[in-house]
């Protein structure tokens, strides 16, 4: 079995704030997973982790074959975003993207066409993205997280605040990705909003691990009380 990320007793810490604690996770090659929870859980602390803006205090990381040491440090062939893309809404989606491309050192000339094409940006290349509905930031967005070819992409409230229409063109392309190999965490607060396009969940609340498996087993295994919680 091939893995994107093995976590074994992952913890982090903010001051006095535990913020993940003694986490395990698996990820594996071509499977996309979702992190359930609610706010503070420590979703976007993990997803930190895996991007290499922060390490962990404790515990094992291994991400795409290599253990994580105890500093912030560059992941190869890991790409994604927490908190929003960062987007410079006065360029267009091209410009942006060609942008980003030479600031991570990557020739754009072919790859931002490439990339545009992947999420189904290519007519509105060319249009400033202040004009751009939610969705199609949120798949600008990812556009720009894919232009290096990540092995792991890692994405922050993926769906947030889209409309039926921007997920379900959201969830193609990220259903695309994983069946030509791409390993994808994506969190979100509402277990629906992750459980039809995931196959394997994790839920966390206050920095703990309270389910992880397939979403379909989550009603058997997890007390009502706790499946509430996650799903408001
Ligand atoms: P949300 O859904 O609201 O984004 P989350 O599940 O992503 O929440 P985190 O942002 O990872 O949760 O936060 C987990 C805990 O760690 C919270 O108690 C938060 O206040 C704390 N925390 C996160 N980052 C920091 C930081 N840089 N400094 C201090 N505390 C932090």
């Amino acid at each position: 079995m091939t893995y994107a990320v093995r976590a074994r007793g992952v913890t982090k810490s903010f001051g006095d704030v535990l913020a993940l604690e003694t986490i395990d996770l698996d990820v594996e090659r071509g499977e996309i997973h979702g992190l359930v929870g609610p706010n503070g859980a420590g979703k976007t602390t993990l997803l930190g982790l895996l991007l290499g803006l922060a390490s962990p205090d404790a515990g094992s990381l291994e991400i795409l074959g290599t253990q994580v040491g105890r500093a912030p440090s560059v992941h190869e062939g890991v790409a994604g975003f927490v908190e929003g893309p960062g987007l410079y809404p006065s360029l267009t989606a091209r410009k942006n993207l060609a942008t980003l491309a030479v600031l991570r050192g990557i020739e754009p000339r072919t790859r931002v066409a490439e990339v545009l094409h992947e999420v189904g940006l290519t007519e509105v290349a060319d249009e400033p993205v202040q004009g751009f509905s939610l969705g199609m930031r949120q798949r600008l967005g990812l556009a720009s997280a894919l232009l290096g070819r990540p092995r792991l992409l890692v994405l922050d409230e993926a769906s947030n605040g889209l409309d039926p229409a921007g997920k379900r063109q959201a969830h193609a392309v990220l259903t695309e990705l994983a069946r030509t190999g791409t390993s994808i965490i994506l969190s979100s607060h509402r277990m629906d909003d992750v459980e039809s396009l995931c196959s394997e969940v994790t839920i966390l609340d206050t920095g703990r691990v309270v389910f992880s498996g397939p979403p379909a087993t989550l009603a058997a295994e997890v007390p009502a009380l706790d499946y509430r919680l996650v799903l408001t």
